[in-house]
């Protein structure tokens, strides 16, 4: 089995330990998908994902749950252009991809409108305390990666998210 399916596996795994999932996962892309600025980097250029994320948007996918982009580069044609050799631009069924002073406020609002996905049932990956700051004051888990997307840090959002939910009085109906 290749590594790439055996990081898919165990996020399948870690995917079936919870009863509680978020309807929608959100990745930034810098420092968090992959180990760059894509603003530094040439169009030309064959990017590289952090070693666990394929395999973690391939069980997601798998599982049906669905996932949006939410970065504050200014070079969204560069970033796109990454995310289309890397095959995974489908993936995502929002690219919200803008400098902002907002600390991606703006970004979740238009991601929420997009998809209709309520903030408490959002996951969100970061590599900035500042963006983790604000997004989580509007209901969102969020959680800050220290090096990328990793099995670690996916099994930590999805363990927050489900204590989150779980002690929520207003959401807990099913
Ligand atoms: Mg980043």
């Amino acid at each position: 089995m290749g590594e790439e399916n055996k990081v898919e596996d165990e996020a399948l795994q870690i995917l079936g330990l919870f009863e509680t999932l978020p309807r929608l996962v959100v990745f930034d892309l810098d420092y968090t998908i992959w180990p760059f600025y894509c603003e530094c980097r040439s169009k030309r250029e064959m990017p590289k994902l952090y070693p666990h994320v394929n395999g973690i948007i391939s069980a997601l996918k798998d599982k049906g749950i669905d996932m949006a982009i939410a970065s504050r580069s200014p070079t969204a044609d560069i970033a796109k252009t990454f995310l289309g050799k890397l095959e995974i631009q489908s993936m995502f069924v929002a690219h919200e991809i803008f400098s902002s002073w907002t600390h991606k406020t703006e970004h979740f609002q238009r991601i929420h409108r997009r998809t209709g996905v309520p903030f408490n049932s959002m996951l969100f990956f970061d590599d900035e305390d500042r963006n983790i700051d604000t997004v989580s004051k509007m209901g969102v888990t969020s959680i800050l990666v220290g090096n990328g997307v990793t099995l670690g840090a996916f099994r930590e959002g999805l363990t927050k998210f489900s204590q989150t939910s779980g002690s929520s009085s207003t959401s807990k109906s099913k």
